[in-house]
């Protein structure tokens, strides 16, 4: 049942579309109306162990196609995408809620990505060594690791998907994905660019279903060489440890609960624009979101007042409307999450500046929320709180918000503002994230590396760093006769 120009997903396997061979299905719910848009197949061990032999398959044609010839390929679905995005805006906002301007940018930038790794494919070189005994010749080469496990989440489906399926594609590995049962035809819509660009039989596969169940079975499963997982930090660490159990190279973008530092020289309009901006978009529902807000105390009213303005202003509806600015929550999920996250933050004593409730009618709308004088103790400051939520927090001292900053185990994105060197300085050497941003909103680019430190996980998903966990080394020495 497809409304609304909303298509049922279908599984990808060997290069063809097909439903789950039990039939079975799930169904996809709009988040902005509650109503059921459409239907997702569910792979069941059967449809698996066809997609597995495919990438096994896959690989053996894939790894033996010259980079230069995959970057060709690679440029072409890129291509389709940039044409398409139209289209797959629309389905990722009517599956996922975020505005359809915001969809339609992450498209668009799953375009440049592809475009970005085919070039950088056809620069993963190895190298020759200088030998001690000049009859030798000694290579170092670099090879595809085999075909690849990715899981990926609902708040990107289009781009949590790319960058792994790009980092697999441009070094020669086959890739097979589970993406998220929530927002399966945005990413559905990503694959079938590359199927259509000529990507050989099994190259890319596609499968929805029980998230436990595929995990446990590809990841020890030995046609499986490399696993990849966007998500929360306690199912990371759970597919780390199965990964390890089986020899399996993993890379892990975990959560975060990103530390924003206003200091007391910080171009306080700046701040607003670029950290509330970055705070509301995709409802909050990101891992580089800015979180926890450390605010040097002279300046903590007037920001705080300016961030409540900022999020007054923002407009709120479903994400196909003109001018909407901030959407539904993905999932009924989050709506309870935020609710509870409030509602902890009042009982120890933070005051709700705005916001603060699920906003009247259908879909799962929740109020842009500020929340002021947090103490430490509260829920949101120790646990991501992965919604629409600003926590603000007065400091005396950068020192004292770089302790605060670091106190947590997470360490993914930072951002800070400030126009002293001294104090860009200090943050740039002692703030435990892998990502900083300093008087500016995140710009996650793809020629820069992605991903975190501590337990926001392990491995990057941009710049060249990106391409290394899905190679191998072979040391070749030959000795002329
Ligand atoms: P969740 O922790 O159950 O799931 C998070 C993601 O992991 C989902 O895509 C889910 O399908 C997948 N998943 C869960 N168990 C799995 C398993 N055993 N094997 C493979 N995949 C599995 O919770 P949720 O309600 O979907 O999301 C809420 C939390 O997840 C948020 O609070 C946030 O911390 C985290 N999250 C993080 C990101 C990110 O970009 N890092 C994205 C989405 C969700």
């Amino acid at each position: 049942m497809a409304v609304s120009g909303y298509a049922d997903t279908q599984l990808l396997i060997n290069g063809e579309w097909c439903d789950a061979e039990s039939g079975k299905t799930i169904d996809v719910v709009n988040p902005a109306t509650g109503k059921v848009i459409g239907t997702v197949a569910h792979a069941g061990i059967a449809d698996l162990d066809r997609a597995l032999a495919a990438a096994q398959r896959g690989f053996e044609v894939w790894r033996n196609v010259p980079a230069h010839e995959r970057a060709a390929t690679m440029r072409k679905a890129a291509a389709l995408v940039r044409e398409r995005a139209d289209t797959i805006a629309r389905l990722m906002t009517q599956e996922q809620g975020k505005p359809v301007v915001e969809a339609r940018i992450e498209v668009m930038s799953a375009a440049d990505i592809i475009e970005w790794f085919a070039d950088e494919g056809r620069r993963a070189y190895g190298r020759i060594v200088p030998p001690r005994n000049l009859s030798v010749q000694q290579i170092v080469v670099k090879e595809p690791v085999g075909p690849v496990a990715a899981f990926t989440p609902w708040n990107f489906p289009v781009n949590q998907v790319v960058r792994k399926l790009c980092a697999a594609l441009a070094t020669g590995c086959s890739f097979l994905v589970k993406a998220p049962e929530e927002t399966p035809a945005s990413p559905a819509q990503l694959l079938r660019a590359f199927v259509d660009a000529g990507v050989p039989a099994g190259v890319v596969g596609l499968v929805f279903g029980s998230p436990a169940e595929i995990s446990a079975y590809l990841i020890p499963h030995p046609v499986i060489r490399k696993v990849t997982f966007t998500g929360s930090t306690p199912v990371g660490k759970q597919l780390a440890a199965l990964a390890g159990q089986h020899m399996k190279r993993a890379t892990m973008e975990l959560g975060g609960h990103a530390p924003v530092i206003v200091a007391e020289d910080a171009d306080l309009e700046l701040a607003v624009k670029a950290a509330g901006g970055a705070k509301f978009r995709n409802a909050g529902q990101v891992c580089i979101s800015p979180t926890r807000f450390l605010v040097h105390n002279s300046v903590r009213e007037e920001f705080a007042r300016a961030l409540v303005k900022h999020a007054e202003g923002l407009k709120v509806g479903d994400g196909l409307a003109d001018g909407t600015q901030l959407g539904p929550l993905a999932n009924a999920r989050r709506l309870t999450a935020m609710a509870k996250v409030v509602e902890d933050a009042r009982a120890v004593g933070a005051t709700v500046a705005t916001g603060g409730e699920r906003l009247a009618g259908d879909g799962n709308f929740f109020a842009p929320t500020v929340l002021t004088d947090v103490p430490l103790t509260a829920d949101v400051f120790n646990n991501e709180p992965f919604g629409p939520i600003a926590a603000i927090r007065g400091v005396d001292s950068l020192e004292e918000a770089i302790a605060e900053a670091n106190r947590l185990p997470y360490g993914l994105a930072g951002y800070a503002f400030t126009r002293s060197f001294r104090n860009v300085h200090l943050l740039t050497q002692r703030l435990e994230v892998g990502m900083l941003w300093i008087n500016q909103p995140a710009t996650p680019w793809p020629e820069m590396p992605f991903g975190g430190v501590k337990d926001s996980g392990y491995g990057s998903e941009g710049g060249p760093e990106a391409l290394e966990p899905y190679l191998v080394t072979k040391s070749v020495t030959v000795a002329a006769v």
